[in-house]
């Protein structure tokens, strides 16, 4: 069985915008937080904002007090002054494409010009672009309607961003024919048709379609209206519970897309849960799949990549690690990993809820694994000395201290409380965390060269790092809401992806200077491992259909890269 998810599925610019822009301000100010009407038309969405406290305005109250966010679709700008008239600060987050719009209406209407906007009149987006119109405003959803209007003696004609491209364009040969001196505009978001072409593609080919999105969202049922018309059995689901299993049974390919409103969360989950479902019909490849699944959630693959790691380490210090040393690294990250994960289920809940599931139902068990883990992983240093054993106890101590409140909150004062709250501090620690490990405490006990053992540590951090990075720009819905700050999130996603690429490049280049430095040209294989993340980076940029569960498993399945070369070379 295969499953295609659509690259375009799930939030659009505008929207994502504006769901970033509301729990950005919800997560940096405790004044209270409302939408003005439903922030988008997604349930899930919904609720997730409600468990946040923010709250939905629906009508303008006379007095008031906090922020007020102006929904994608944008609002008549009488609504907007009576918003802040009654002393709201108003945080306008209209998509870019429909401000573009109501600043070519008010530009005309200031000119007398008589406006014809080819949209349901009471869609939240034209009649927030009706109150730019000054009152000669007219909306237009059939030929009919077009036809019918006065000829106007100056008019300028707009679309409604998710209108039907097709129908513009009638409507636009219309106009050339019968009032040719009208101002014709293209308003049409290419985001909407976009979607609409790919579900038409995948549809032909493959044997069923399923089209996530919320039942009230106008482009989420278009969406499935055009899947529904290609022909191929298709299904439009609220969320994944709704799902009839059975209708899928026979189909070998199953194509996903959503619609502009849908979360990834919800992508997620109904990619995990319709790929799980359907495992039975493979007996051999569904437990080979069930078997890496839980290796996972309990982070036994990363484990063993740090152990990997530790050799790879050792080639470009010249030397050949000690098992003991790759055993310390493989049981402190997987103490830290598991520790982290349980920590972070409230997060996980919106970027990986089957993990989410796995770690609320397996709680106890894994906290004795992570505990088994860190335990083990102090005995062995405490065989390398009291100075090893210490330094492994620090580092373990500063992981479980790390979502705790090292500052008493009732002290007040700067909202840094835990190691947590300093910004991109996670990726940072992981990646030094892991070169330590990997890199530095087998150098010590060894006694190995210092500038090669430098070498080594930055190879193993550019690598760790590059990976936690990555991981947090899959993460970024998930982090936001849970209040995280990322990377991505304080960087945004193209200057991460920019910071990633020059680290990498910087890690391929220190084997080569360790292969210079040692006289041993084989140890510059090892930069095949920063070098295929670099191909793995540009695949993600290029093509986003592979799932982020896939990317999480090559960039995971790299580090045990590292332990084949240092075994080959
Ligand atoms: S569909 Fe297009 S115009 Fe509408 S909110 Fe999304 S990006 Fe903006």
């Amino acid at each position: 069985m295969k499953i295609s998810v659509a690259k375009t599925a799930g939030f659009c610019m505008g929207v994502r915008r504006a769901v970033d822009m509301v729990l950005d301000a919800a997560n940096k100010s405790d004044a209270p937080i409302f939408t003005y009407g439903p922030l988008i038309h997604n349930p899930q969405v919904l609720e997730m904002l409600e468990s946040k406290q923010i709250h939905r305005l629906d009508s303008i109250p006379v007095k008031g007090e906090g922020i007020v966010l102006v929904r994608a679709h944008g609002v008549p700008p009488e609504d907007e002054r009576a918003l802040a008239d009654a002393g709201f600060t108003v945080i306008n987050a209209t998509c870019p494409r429909v401000v573009r719009v109501q600043v070519i209406i008010k530009k005309f209407a200031q000119k007398g010009y008589a406006t014809i906007i080819i949209g349901d009149k009471k869609h939240p987006e034209v009649v927030g672009l009706l109150g730019y119109a000054r009152g000669n405003g007219h909306t237009v959803t059939t030929m009919a309607q077009l036809a019918a209007l006065p000829r106007f003696e100056n008019a300028v004609v707009v679309a409604q961003t998710t209108q039907n491209t097709k129908f513009y364009e009638d409507i636009k040969a219309w106009c050339r024919k019968h009032a040719p001196h009208y101002e014709l505009y293209d308003t049409i978001c290419g985001s909407t048709e976009k979607r609409q072409n790919e579900i038409r593609q995948l549809a032909q080919i493959n044997d069923a379609v399923i089209v996530v999105g919320g039942k009230e969202s106008g482009n989420t049922r278009r969406l499935a209206q055009v899947a529904q018309e290609t022909g191929t059995p298709s299904t439009h689901i609220e969320s994944v519970e709704e799902l009839d299993y059975s209708s899928l049974a026979s189909a070998h390919s199953i194509a996903i897309t959503a619609g502009a409103s849908t979360p990834n969360w919800i992508i997620k989950d109904t990619c995990q849960k319709v790929e799980h479902a359907l495992r039975d019909s493979r007996p051999v490849t569904g437990k080979v799949m069930d078997v890496l699944d839980v290796v996972m959630t309990t982070n036994l693959l990363l484990a063993l990549g740090a152990a990997c790691l530790t050799f790879g380490a050792a080639r470009i210090q010249g030397g050949d690690s000690a098992l003991v040393y790759a055993l310390i690294a493989m049981f402190y990250v997987l103490s830290m990993q598991v520790v982290n994960n349980v920590m972070t289920i409230k997060a996980d809940t919106y970027n990986k809820p089957h993990r989410a599931r796995f770690y609320k139902a397996h709680k106890p068990w894994l906290v004795g694994l992570a505990v088994g883990a860190s335990l083990s992983g102090l005995y062995l240093a405490g065989t390398l000395g009291a100075l090893y054993l210490l330094g492994i106890l620090s580092m373990t101590l500063l992981g479980f201290l790390y979502d705790i409140d090292i500052i008493p909150k009732f002290m007040g004062g700067s909202r840094f409380h835990r190691i947590k709250d300093v910004p991109g501090s996670k990726t940072v620690l992981i990646a030094a965390a892991w070169g330590v490990v990997t890199s530095l405490i087998p150098a010590f006990a060894d006694g190995t060269d210092v500038l090669l053992a430098l070498i080594a540590f930055l190879f193993a951090t550019g690598l760790v790092f590059s990976r936690a990075a990555f991981a947090d720009i899959l993460a970024v819905q998930g982090d936001r809401i849970a209040g995280k700050e990322t990377l991505p999130i304080l960087l945004g996603e193209t200057k991460t992806l920019k910071v990633i690429r020059y680290t990498l490049i910087f890690t391929a280049v220190m084997p080569v200077v360790a292969a210079i430095s040692v006289s041993r040209f084989s140890v510059a294989w090892m930069a095949l491992v920063p070098g295929t993340m670099l191909l793995l980076i540009k695949a993600y940029q290029d093509d986003r259909f592979l799932s982020s569960s896939r990317y999480e498993i090559l960039f995971e399945s790299l580090f045990i890269l590292a332990g084949v070369i240092a075994l080959m070379i």
